[in-house]
């Protein structure tokens, strides 16, 4: 097929995820076909290498065309395609990739149950926080409280969840079992003079408060990103976990650990509730867990959470909450593949080293420029926040889209690819976990290009 058959079939007959469909439909944003990928690298039809440095949707953690993986997929696809998961059906490759993942998980957790992707993963969570609470007698305790800034999918109750406008705006969201509170992001505090142990403070005591106003025998759960992941990429200020855990514990009120992008390595070890000290109820995984080499979740539970959904089952018979994919057998064996290469390449203390490389040279590199505010991440993710004044921290006007700008320079000067972010003039990096230190350099190199190119 020639490209310009496939652009007309693609505005024709597909509309994209998170896209402005009008524009596209009208051809103003012409979809790139990508055919092949290794390493860093994606290439288009047009023989276009581009160095992916945010591994597709900070998903692709061992860097693309790993044979590996490859292999075991079509194994599995040889032998055997699919069978369902129901009432005590596994395969070799389900079975195998649940103790994988339990021997990696902190030690209190107990057990895994797979979906698809991280957006039906915290649909589970959330009915498995109603089901507990309903087999414990306390049938009110369900409402969910998350953070402005969080993103954890975008179903009915997930785009709930997820604290960003975007995703609430015409589709009559959040559902009113869903509240907000304090983003912990420092750099966007309202009272500049707050020193960041006060900040803390204060999202501590927000939490508080709201639980308070709402009351705790209302709620069920917090859920939280270890890092602020697609709201901004930003790390937590010291001692907010510890802060936000003491405020849970004293009201009874679980803790999901949205895990999707932190889980298996990004932040330089395994899980992010590790790097932070979360001691989470519940652990989100999906993305990272086959690095996308086809699609699979899960929802860890901790025994504490374990041992009332068992006793509910002995009261109630079998738990009526299940997909027909759970567990497909292709995500299970790319995801067995995809952790004995985490192990065999060290792919995760590649992460911490090169990442802590790549975050130390972008903030060398640009946080002295007058427009950019901050320069911020953690392990293999590291994100520029821009401003239109460096004193006050104003962005630029929503229309100006520095963000998306500095991006399409990158890739138009250097072929790289960075993403903005969806609120804010904010520059994402995600990487891949095989980057080395001279790609993170042209990484660096590149954007600082693109950013003297728009701004100066
Ligand atoms: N949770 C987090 C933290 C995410 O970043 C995402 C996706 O980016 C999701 C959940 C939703 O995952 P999915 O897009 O696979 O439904």
């Amino acid at each position: 097929l020639r490209n310009d058959q496939l652009d007309q079939w693609d505005r024709d007959n597909f509309f994209h995820p998170s896209t402005h469909l009008a524009q596209h439909a009208r051809g103003e944003s012409p979809s790139r076909v990508i055919k092949t990928a290794s390493g860093v690298f994606i290439e288009d039809r047009d023989g276009n290498k581009l160095l992916d440095a945010f591994a597709g949707l900070y998903c692709v953690n061992v860097g693309y065309g790993r044979q590996e993986i490859a292999e075991a997929i079509a194994e599995q696809a040889r032998e055997l395609a699919y069978y369902h998961s129901y009432v005590g059906h596994g395969t070799e490759a389900s079975i195998t990739l649940a103790k994988m993942i339990l021997d990696r998980a902190p030690d209190h957790m107990s057990k895994v149950y797979f979906g698809l992707g991280g957006s039906d993963a915290n649909e589970t969570n959330v009915k498995l926080v109603w089901y507990y609470n309903n087999i414990l007698g306390r049938p009110q305790k369900k409402k969910i409280i998350s953070r402005w800034r969080g993103y954890h999918g975008s179903g009915l109750v997930t785009g709930s969840l997820t604290g960003l406008e975007l995703f609430h705006k015409k589709f009559d969201l959040p559902i009113e079992q869903v509240i907000h509170t304090t983003a912990p992001y420092y750099y966007r505090r309202e009272d500049l003079n707050q020193t960041e142990a006060e900040f803390v403070a204060q999202c501590a005591a927000d939490l508080e408060n709201l639980i308070a106003r709402e009351g705790a025998d209302t709620i069920g759960a917090f859920i939280g990103e270890p890092m602020l992941g697609t709201g901004g990429i930003v790390p937590p200020p010291a001692g907010y976990w510890e802060a936000i855990q003491d405020v849970l514990n004293k009201h009874d009120i679980l803790l999901i650990a949205d895990e999707v992008v932190t889980g298996f390595g990004r932040l330089g070890t395994m899980f992010g509730s590790e790097h932070y000290g979360i001691k989470p109820d519940i652990i989100t995984i999906a993305k990272g867990l086959t690095s996308a080499y086809a699609p699979l979740s899960g929802s860890i539970v901790s025994d504490k959470v374990w041992s009332v959904l068992e006793q509910g089952t002995d009261e109630n018979g079998p738990i009526g909450h299940g997909w027909t994919y759970s567990a497909h057998p292709i995500g299970a064996a790319a995801g067995v593949a995809n952790l004995k290469l985490l192990d065999d390449l060290s792919l995760v203390s590649n992460a911490g080293t090169v990442g802590a490389y790549l975050n130390a040279t972008m903030r060398e590199a640009l946080a002295d420029h007058q427009n950019v505010g901050d320069v911020r991440g953690d392990g293999m993710i590291c994100a520029v926040e821009f401003v239109r004044d460096k004193d006050s921290r104003v962005f630029f006007d929503a229309t100006d889209k520095i963000g998306p700008q500095i991006s399409a320079k990158l890739l138009e000067q250097d072929k790289i690819i960075a993403r903005a972010m969806p609120q804010g003039d904010i520059l994402g990096f995600a990487p891949p976990f095989c980057l080395t230190k001279s790609e993170a350099d042209q990484v660096v190199a590149g954007t600082v290009r693109a950013v003297k190119a728009v701004l100066g």
